[in-house]
């Protein structure tokens, strides 16, 4: 874990260096610090010549200047090395969620992602930054200082020394204890933010059943306990830090009345005390950055677990070795003995044998549950089949490159997805490199332009969370002239109007049969009446295809789909 941790500072080896050696070089120049006062009162004082005092003087000046300039290098190079490694963490992970098959999606919650994408990441960087440089700083430091107070005076060193374990048990009680309570705090706050996100997402539903002092007081609930939890980790750590603070002083007060003593008696000169004390300082300095790194270490650490865990997770749906990228599918569609499942206990599909013809337009109808989306999941091979095969044109799908496969089938689902930005970016979606022209003709096709013309900033409105709200048959429009632009042979009309009224519908219709035209197109529909002018109507049940045949067969042949039609006769008068 910690050698894949440190992978990830390869491609910045020289930014690691440069902050690595600048930051050894400062701590060096700390630790030499009291060495020179020290020099300074026992042989320069003494002395008395001035001139020299002055170049003493400037050649510290100059060492300042140089720690100085260092110590910005340290501060800014090395926060650049933490957030060029936490960009590239952030990068790697978001072309790896991309590629993604359909069942991570239905396996991992959007928010987790997010958390991995934004906080998780900020932890590790912080903790790539810090951690190797300070850790080794802080040792570097500790050790150099306890070294020089040895050559100073062995006996006042020992003393200090004592201090040492005290300190170390204080901080690592402290620390669990905080830890405990950050955890809880960072649970307690995630519950926060789902609350907030809950009601004001639900607001309306709220303000409908008047239960705005309900969210309240479930709210003030969630927003006490993180109170609480944040409060007991600031408890713990004034209480370290002035335990921290009490037992420094306590060690500098009998460094000065112990070295006073050894002073008196001729053991220690003026400047080897003062100098003494100032390493005291220098000794406890690290204690303190260690238990900053051990703060880091455990959030850093799991945070890169969490990451790993995901970037380990191989995608399901990959292509064949020797896989054919195909340029254009004719759309002869062939289900051979299909059999599949979303997990293993509970058969979806089981042994399914389905031809449909290049060009033809066939409905598939039935109760929900039954299976009709799964099967139009397969095409595009969103999921790979447990058994048996599709084919189209005569080939294995898995045959062929995802991607070419993907090019030449059209979805368009109940619910549009429309992304922030402009009407064109919205449309072009459908095709990227789209030119004015194909756009326009697209939006005509799709009956766009009367709305788009109604707009005063027509194809740039903004759509989206914070910019225009369209309705769901202008949405679905949009989604027609996605499909227009991408064009493909073989089109997928999943519940496509299910949501919209009858009036509307019946104008999207006229879309969509222009749409269907020359195309295979499966349509997936709620309202029988939308589907009369199907080649074919596949009836889907829970046990399989249960009738297969035209309109007119199927209400003759008078099975299920002729007392479905029956049932929608009678309520909507179609
Ligand atoms: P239909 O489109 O006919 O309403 P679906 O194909 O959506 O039916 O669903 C068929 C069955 O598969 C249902 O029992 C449903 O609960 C299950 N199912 C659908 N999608 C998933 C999924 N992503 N993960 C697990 N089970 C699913
Ligand atoms: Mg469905």
């Amino acid at each position: 874990m910690i050698r894949r941790f440190f992978s990830y500072y390869t491609p910045h080896k020289k930014l690691f260096m440069i902050d690595f050696f600048s930051a050894v070089v400062v701590a060096l120049l700390e630790l030499g610090f009291p060495l020179a006062v020290q020099w300074f009162i026992d042989r320069l004082l003494p002395d008395g010549n001035w001139s020299t005092i002055v170049s003493v003087g400037c050649g510290l000046l100059a060492l300042y200047v140089m720690s100085t300039f260092l110590q910005y290098i340290v501060n800014y190079w090395g926060h650049k090395l933490g957030i060029n490694i936490e960009t590239d963490m952030r990068q790697q992970l978001f072309q790896h969620v991309q590629k993604q098959s359909f069942r991570f999606f239905d396996n991992t919650k959007t928010g987790h992602i997010m958390s991995r994408i934004t906080n998780d990441l900020f932890d590790i960087g912080e903790l790539a930054h810090h951690g190797p440089e300070d850790m080794f700083i802080a040792v570097m430091t500790f050790v150099g200082a306890f070294w020089i107070m040895l050559t100073i005076n062995v006996q006042l060193a020992l003393v200090t020394i004592i201090i040492v374990p005290f300190l170390i048990w204080l901080i690592t009680v402290c620390n669990i204890k905080m830890n405990k309570a950050w955890k809880q705090m960072y649970s307690d706050i995630a519950d926060v933010n789902a609350r907030v996100e809950d009601s004001v997402s639900g607001v309306r539903v709220v303000q409908s059943f008047t239960n705005e002092n309900y969210e309240i007081t479930r709210f003030t609930k969630n927003n006490r306990r993180f109170r609480k939890a944040k409060l007991s980790g600031y408890k713990v750590m004034s209480f370290s830090n002035s335990g921290i603070y009490m037992m420094t002083r306590f060690i500098i007060l009998a460094v000065l009345i112990y070295g006073a003593w050894l002073s008196f008696n001729n053991h220690l000169s003026y400047g080897e005390l003062v100098s003494f004390i100032l390493y005291v300082n220098v000794l406890f300095k690290p204690v303190d950055k260690i238990s900053a790194i051990m703060e880091l270490y455990p959030k850093g650490m799991a945070g890169f677990k969490r990451f790993i865990e995901l970037i380990d997770q191989d995608p399901e749906v990959v292509d064949q070795k020797g896989a054919t990228e195909i340029t254009y599918l004719h759309g002869d569609i062939e289900f051979e003995d299909v059999s599949f499942s979303y997990d293993e206990h509970k058969p979806v599909l089981e042994r399914i044998d389905l031809s449909i013809q290049a060009g033809e337009t066939i409905a598939f109808v039935g109760p929900s549950g039954a299976g009709k989306t799964t099967i139009c999941s397969l095409i595009p091979r969103f999921y790979d089949v447990n058994e048996g095969r599709i084919l189209i044109d005569g080939i294995d799908i898995r045959e062929m490159t995802k991607q070419s496969l993907r090019s030449q089938i059209g979805i368009v689902q109940q619910d549009v997805f429309l992304f922030t930005g402009t009407l064109r970016e919205n449309i072009a979606y459908g095709k990227l490199d789209a030119t004015e022209e194909e756009i326009v003709e697209a939006a005509r096709r799709a009956h766009l332009e009367e709305f788009i013309h109604s707009l005063p900033f027509g194809y740039e409105t903004q759509i989206g969370e914070r910019g225009l709200k369209l309705s769901g048959g202008q949405k679905q429009r949009i989604a027609i002239a996605r499909m227009f632009l991408k064009n493909p042979p073989i089109l997928i009309l999943d519940e496509a109007t299910s949501a919209l009224d009858t009036e509307t519908e019946r104008i999207i219709q006229q879309a969509l049969n222009e749409l269907a035209m020359n195309r295979t197109t499966l349509i997936i529909a709620h309202r029988l009446a939308t589907i009369q002018n199907a080649d074919r109507i596949v009836v889907v049940t829970e046990d399989g295809i249960a009738e297969e045949g035209t309109h007119n067969e199927l209400i003759q042949k008078g099975g299920i789909f002729a007392k479905l039609h029956q049932v929608q006769y009678e309520q909507q008068g179609v």
